[in-house]
């Protein structure tokens, strides 16, 4: 985060006048609206959110305990801003973007002080900058004049800030320089380093947000098959307590084929992101057999954290992503969870003593989540590359009610929701994707891609499976009251076809080797063999076999060993051929 600097605006300093847990009230303060102020003798990181006469209420970022009326509230002039440049890929930061390991040092505890300050890039450090563009160029906002191997995987674009107005280049250097080293000149006097700042309440620029028609492949049946997200896209994922949000988060930053992925750990229980900070230096980029962490920056905040850093790490988290996704890259944002984000919202407006809306939350959620997943999106940038943000945020409804308000706002501003469900979890059905009630909208625009990229009919084959697991559940109601005896026979048979369906196709285990990731041809394949299943069983029952004997074949349990096999071309088509021959000697 930015340390205090120079401003243009005048400073004077204020004199608190009351402290309620992470508000602030201060008079005196001359301020505008999320102006970052420094409170109290120890200088505690806070921000401004409502100004009064002359009274400025701040949220803090620290722990205030022992911090009181009298004590000065300095001001930065300056909005809560991230620092960006190299060095933030293989961080993890706390929600206003202090390193956790430096500040770690800094106090030499695990435990974080009040008052420590630390910027988010590493200013000492020195980069390696190749110029891409030349003296006497023009270049403007948002172009990119240099390039730096920031990680193994992924080379940092330098980049004209984008609120600069560009010029002539007058002169440019190449080789080893700080952040804060000037790497450009520009005729009209403007100074481009490594090193920009952006307000993390504000949206980076860009040219035009576009249709996105590419999916976020993520390797999960389900979700790829069944309910994908594009590139560019908005997915929630509420669940309640141990339905599997935070695996299948884990899974998507793993898998999920994007070019960087910005996870937001948002004060879920201490030890859960303990769990992140010490886990995720460990994975290894199955794409690439690189550390995962070269592509990935962290962010955590557990709930022993103070609740305003919890309330700003979501804008952090963007803001770094749409830098990247400046540069042209294609960026994934997980947030686990984004109740715990809505609560922090919740206290902070309970502290200020505005009106509540539906359980206490503020009347502003709904506004302050739909300005969160806004910013996800396919974008041209203003300097003509093309990048993406996509955002998956978790839901963590209490008891797993999904009538209470941020399931509720979330639904109304995402495009596809993946629907965690607790009885599927229960029966250890993973994903416990509830594919009755999840939806993409994104699916009609994504076909093409599939159609192109996977199978001429992919579309075709997802609404087979999409309309027999849906007889599935009509029938399933009817077995309830007379059981399954009492249906006829190809209602039985169309039970057998869709119980494959879930167990060999939608349920896939994210801890096996294999079956972790399925590409999409496979994910095809796997479908295709349970339709071939399908049609030479019921070609089987128009000649007169009992469905007893069809589901009965020896070859039929071999589906729900489709996943976990490497070589899953041969093992399908062999076993398309055995589920044939099996049913055809019958008749
Ligand atoms: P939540 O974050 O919703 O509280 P978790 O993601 O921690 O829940 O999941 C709880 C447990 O469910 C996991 O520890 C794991 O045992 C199981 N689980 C969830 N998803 C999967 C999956 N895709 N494959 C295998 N096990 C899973
Ligand atoms: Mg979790």
């Amino acid at each position: 985060m930015s340390q205090a600097t120079e401003s243009d605006s005048v400073r004077e300093d204020g004199v608190i006048e009351s402290v309620s847990g992470p508000v602030v009230t201060a008079a005196d303060l001359d301020a505008r609206m999320n102006d970052v102020v420094y409170v109290g003798d120890e200088g505690l990181m806070g921000e401004v959110i409502e100004i009064e006469g002359n009274l400025t209420t701040i949220q803090v970022y620290e722990e205030t305990s022992g911090v009181g009326p009298g004590e000065p509230v300095e001001n930065t002039g300056e909005p809560l801003s991230v620092d960006l440049g190299p060095g933030m890929l293989d961080a993890i930061y706390d929600g206003v973007q202090r390193p956790l390991d430096e500040l770690e040092e800094k106090m030499n505890s695990a435990f974080l002080d009040r008052g420590v300050d630390a910027p988010g890039i590493d200013m000492e450090k020195t980069w390696e900058f190749t110029p891409e563009v030349e003296e006497g160029d023009e270049v403007a906002a948002g172009d990119i004049v240099g390039t730096v191997p920031e990680t193994e995987s992924i080379t940092h674009k330098v980049m004209v800030p984008p609120d600069y107005e560009g010029g002539e280049v007058t002169a440019i250097e190449s080789g080893n320089f700080t952040v804060t080293e000037t790497v450009v000149e520009l005729d009209n006097g403007e100074e481009i380093s490594m090193h920009q700042e952006w307000p993390v309440r504000r949206a980076r620029p860009s040219e035009e947000k576009r249709t996105p028609r590419e999916p976020l492949v993520s390797g999960q049946r389900i979700l790829d098959g069944l309910f994908p997200i594009a590139k560019g896209g908005t997915a929630a994922i509420p669940g309640p307590f141990g339905s599997g949000k935070t695996v299948t988060q884990h899974q998507l930053a793993k898998w999920a084929d994007a070019d960087i992925v910005v996870y937001v750990g948002c004060g879920e229980r201490g030890n859960e992101m303990t769990e992140v900070i010490e886990d995720f230096p460990e994975l290894e980029d199955p794409m690439t057999g690189k550390p995962l962490m070269s592509r990935t920056c962290l962010i955590a905040n557990t709930s022993n954290m103070p609740v305003a850093a919890r309330e700003s790490c979501v804008y952090t988290g963007i803001t770094i992503a749409e830098y990247f996704r400046d540069m042209g890259y294609d960026v994934a944002l997980m947030a686990d969870s984004t109740s715990r984000w809505a609560e922090a919202m919740r206290e902070i407006s309970s502290r200020l003593e505005e009106m509540p809306g539906e359980e206490g939350y503020p009347a502003y959620l709904a506004a302050r989540l739909s300005e969160f997943y806004e910013r996800a999106g396919k974008f041209e940038n203003i300097n003509g590359t093309e990048g993406s943000v996509s955002a998956i945020g978790a839901v963590s409804p209490p008891g797993g009610d999904f009538s209470e308000p941020v399931t509720q706002n979330t639904l109304r501003i995402v495009k596809t929701f993946w629907a965690l469900d607790a009885d599927l979890a229960e029966r250890r059905h993973f994903p416990a994707i509830n594919w009755n009630e999840s939806y993409s909208l994104y699916k009609d625009q994504l076909d093409p891609w599939y159609r192109e990229n996977v199978r001429e009919d992919f579309p075709e084959k997802r609404q087979w499976a999409v309309d027999v697991l849906d007889e599935e559940a009509e029938l399933q109601e009817i077995v309830q009251l007379v059981g399954k005896d009492a249906l006829p026979e190809d209602q039985q048979l169309t039970l057998e076809v869709a119980r494959y369906l879930r167990e060999a196709w939608l349920q896939q285990n994210a801890f096996h080797d294999v079956d972790t990731y399925c590409e999409p041809e496979k994910i095809y394949m796997m479908l295709d063999a349970i339709k071939t299943f399908n049609d030479e069983a019921f070609n089987a029952l128009d000649a007169g076999v009992p469905v007893d004997e069809i589901q009965n074949i020896d070859a039929a349990p071999k589906l729900n060993r489709m996943g976990v096999q490497d070589d899953y071309e041969e093992y399908i088509a062999e076993l398309e051929d055995e589920l044939a021959n099996e049913l055809r000697e019958k008749y």
